[in-house]
């Protein structure tokens, strides 16, 4: 799960990591009243959407004036912005953060991340802070520094210290990075993230250090534990059809291909978005019903599949372990007797009851293709779909 910047701040506030006053605004009079509480100006009006690159786009600008503020917040707010994250499409910009402005002196780059490779949290820091973070990473890999943390021990002073060094920064400040990177850390473990970038972490003019943008990631599996954190997700940027999965327990994920997938375990899924590239096709997403979903998860499951309109055919590919053949067989003929299937549907049933789901699908009148193994499965759906178009 991600939050907004404000979100993210008002949790990197409580924890003690230096960030501008400001507030979320939603109208430009509100913006305008918003920035003559927080000070003199000049102030930064930011467009508050779950996407980075935001200041390239013309989603951070810059006032001088509260009425400037009241105009900038007035012309963002229901904006389509399009940054390189965002994809083509852009993203409408329902929010946006009234803050104050600093006077920069430096940006860095800070972030913590769990590595897969060495299994630790790893903080990741450069000099190059600011809007082209990807491009240092990509043309000059030798300005970015990492530490691994041990888990046991946490984020020592000592590293800190190394980590401040190697940003370059000298006197007052290091003890003052000391203490941002250490309370990054905190956070980092007491939220459960899984990303905590700050880009850029400034050096002001007055020689202090502030998190002037904020970006997490938390781990979904660890949210029951959150309730605050879980309360700040925001729908209105995540792909409907996820949440309609998510709402039913079902893990779904939408991709830029016309082959919908509904399959079980996540290494059947991978396998199964493999083979279909292999003979030429491209997933429109997958669905993942899990072990044990009952008849009306799989009608669900298939619904939302069926609802996404680039999928141009779909593939069942289920293995039978604990979940049952006929129990996806009922699954798939409920939902399309519910919504209708207007696209060719081919089915790869294997394990435990695969005779009664066959039987079920085959007595069904509907227009299925039947498939042995993941191969046919997957020539067959191709094909189909390459018909059809
Ligand atoms: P994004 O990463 O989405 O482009 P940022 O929050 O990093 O958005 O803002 C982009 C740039 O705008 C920053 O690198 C910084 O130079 C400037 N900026 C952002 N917030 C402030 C602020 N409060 N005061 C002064 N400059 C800011
Ligand atoms: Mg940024």
């Amino acid at each position: 799960m991600n939050v907004h910047e404000y979100q993210a701040k008002a949790i990197l506030r409580k924890f003690g990591v230096p960030v501008p006053d400001g507030h979320v605004c939603y109208n430009g009079a509100s913006a305008r009243e918003w920035a003559k509480r927080l000070g003199e100006g000049p102030w930064v009006v930011k467009a508050q959407i779950h996407a980075g690159g935001r200041g390239k786009g013309g989603g951070v600008k810059l006032a001088r004036t509260s009425s400037e503020v009241q105009m900038i917040a007035r012309d963002m707010l229901g904006m389509t912005l399009r940054t390189h994250q965002t994809g083509p499409e852009g993203k409408v910009v329902h929010r946006v953060l009234v803050e104050n402005g600093c006077n920069i002196a430096n940006e860095l780059y800070v972030s913590l991340l769990v590595d897969r490779g060495s299994s630790r949290v790893t903080v990741m820091a450069s000099t190059e802070g600011g809007m082209d973070i990807e491009e240092v990473a990509a043309n000059t890999p030798e300005k970015i520094i990492t530490e691994a943390v041990d888990p046991l021990v946490g984020l020592t002073p000592f590293q800190c210290r190394k980590i401040a060094f190697s940003l370059g920064l000298k006197g007052k400040l290091t003890n003052k990075a000391v203490k941002v990177l250490s309370n990054l850390y905190t956070t980092f473990i007491a939220c459960d993230c899984s990303l905590l970038e700050i880009n850029p972490l400034v050096v002001t003019a007055e020689g202090d250090l502030l998190a002037l943008d904020a970006k997490f990631g938390f781990d979904d599996n660890a949210l029951f534990r959150h309730l605050q954190i879980g309360d700040m997700r925001d729908f209105d940027e995540e792909d409907p059809n996820e949440i309609e999965a998510s709402q039913h327990d079902l893990s779904y994920i939408s991709l830029n291909g016309n082959i919908g997938c509904l399959v079980n375990g996540a290494g059947l899924a991978m396998a199964t978005m493999d083979i279909i590239k292999h003979y030429g096709g491209d997933p429109a997403n997958f669905l993942d019903v899990g072990g044990g979903a009952t008849i009306e998860r799989v009608t669900e499951a298939f619904k939302i599949i069926l609802s996404d309109k680039n999928v141009k055919g779909i593939l069942v590919n289920i293995f039978g372990g604990i979940m049952k053949c006929d129990v996806i067989a009922t699954g798939v003929i409920e939902a399309a007797r519910q919504v209708g299937i207007q696209v060719p549907l081919v089915v790869r049933l294997e394990g435990t009851n695969v005779e009664l789901g066959k039987k079920l699908l085959a007595e069904s009148g509907l227009n299925i293709v039947a498939a042995d193994g993941m191969a046919d499965g997957a020539q067959k759906i191709v094909a189909a779909v390459a018909a059809a178009a």
